[in-house]
């Protein structure tokens, strides 16, 4: 059984449909996959759909952008909750909103020297999509000021960057338990990839683990291995389940479908833990 739990359409910054991320994922050779959008679950019945008619096990799932007190960025996984929960919604919607008022003023900031205008990203972003820099570096790319998303990102998109905006995003303390009203399971994305920016400390994973976490995204090319000792010991320690899996994001980012695994036993507890829906077989 190969199972991948982390991969994105273009429901938010994929470049595939959530149908072309199923059809990908058979392709992989897997024989489940998640699809874990950001700040949205509008991916869910097409995929289904696709599973469906593709003979593979589909797991909804959203990918949830947070910030701690500190101001660092935490993304959490929701697996199977119930896309209705009004109150997880209202949050999923506060973010979406704001990242499409955050993107507009990253691209008028970014329009001072470079190129760039609002249709110009707006023609990347899939309609109803969850807008994030991905697509503006998309715009960049059609402008021809960089090659590719990743390189966009390592320069003028970085965190760092002078055109960096940020958006609201929920505690991720506060989207764990809305996660677990929810009857989901909220897992920890890729906790210690220190690439991406400042990583949390001991204090936010005893907040998070308080309020309800009940896994962590151990094997994950952004983990790097000394990250992945310590979150073994802490899975060990509180009984948190471990997953591994690719954040696929298609043509968007060199992650591959199937390059890291979760196995059958933990998808099997996950099931058990859920109650706000189901895997689709
Ligand atoms: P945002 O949510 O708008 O702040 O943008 C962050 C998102 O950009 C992440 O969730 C990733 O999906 C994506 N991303 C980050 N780094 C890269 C990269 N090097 N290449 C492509 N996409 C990236
Ligand atoms: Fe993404
Ligand atoms: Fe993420
Ligand atoms: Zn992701």
């Amino acid at each position: 059984m190969r199972i991948d739990l982390h991969a994105h359409s273009n429901v938010s910054d994929g470049t595939e449909t959530p149908a072309g991320v199923i059809i990908s994922a058979v392709s992989a050779g897997l024989d489940a996959v998640a699809l874990t959008d950001h700040d949205s679950t509008d991916g869910w019945e097409l995929a289904a759909a696709a599973a469906r008619e593709h003979g593979i096990a589909f797991v909804p799932g959203m990918e949830i952008s947070c910030r701690t007190e500190q101001g660092i960025s935490v993304h959490l996984l929701s697996y199977l909750h119930d896309p209705a929960h009004p109150g997880l919604l209202e949050e999923i919607t506060k973010s979406k909103d704001a990242r499409l008022t955050r993107a507009e003023h990253m691209v008028t900031l970014l329009s001072e020297d470079y190129p760039l205008t609002w249709d110009d990203v707006i023609h990347h972003v899939a309609p109803g999509a969850t807008v994030g820099r991905p697509h503006i570096a998309d715009a960049l790319v059609a402008a021809g000021v960089v090659a590719d998303r990743t390189e966009a990102f390592t320069s003028i998109l970085t965190s760092h960057s002078r055109y960096f905006v940020q958006h609201y995003a929920p505690n991720p303390a506060v989207a764990v338990e809305l996660v677990r009203a929810a009857g989901g399971v909220p897992v920890f994305a890729h906790p210690v990839a220190s690439s991406r920016g400042r990583i949390v400390g001991e204090r936010t994973y005893r907040d998070m683990i308080d309020a309800g976490l009940l896994g962590l995204e151990v094997e994950h090319r952004d983990n790097p291995e000394e990250g992945r000792t310590f979150l073994r010991g802490l899975a060990a320690e509180h009984g948190l389940l471990m997953t591994g899996s690719s954040d696929y994001h298609g043509a968007g980012k060199p992650n591959l479908l199937g390059e890291n695994t979760t196995s059958p036993e933990v998808l099997a507890r996950i099931e058990e833990l859920a109650t706000g829906s189901t895997v689709i077989r």
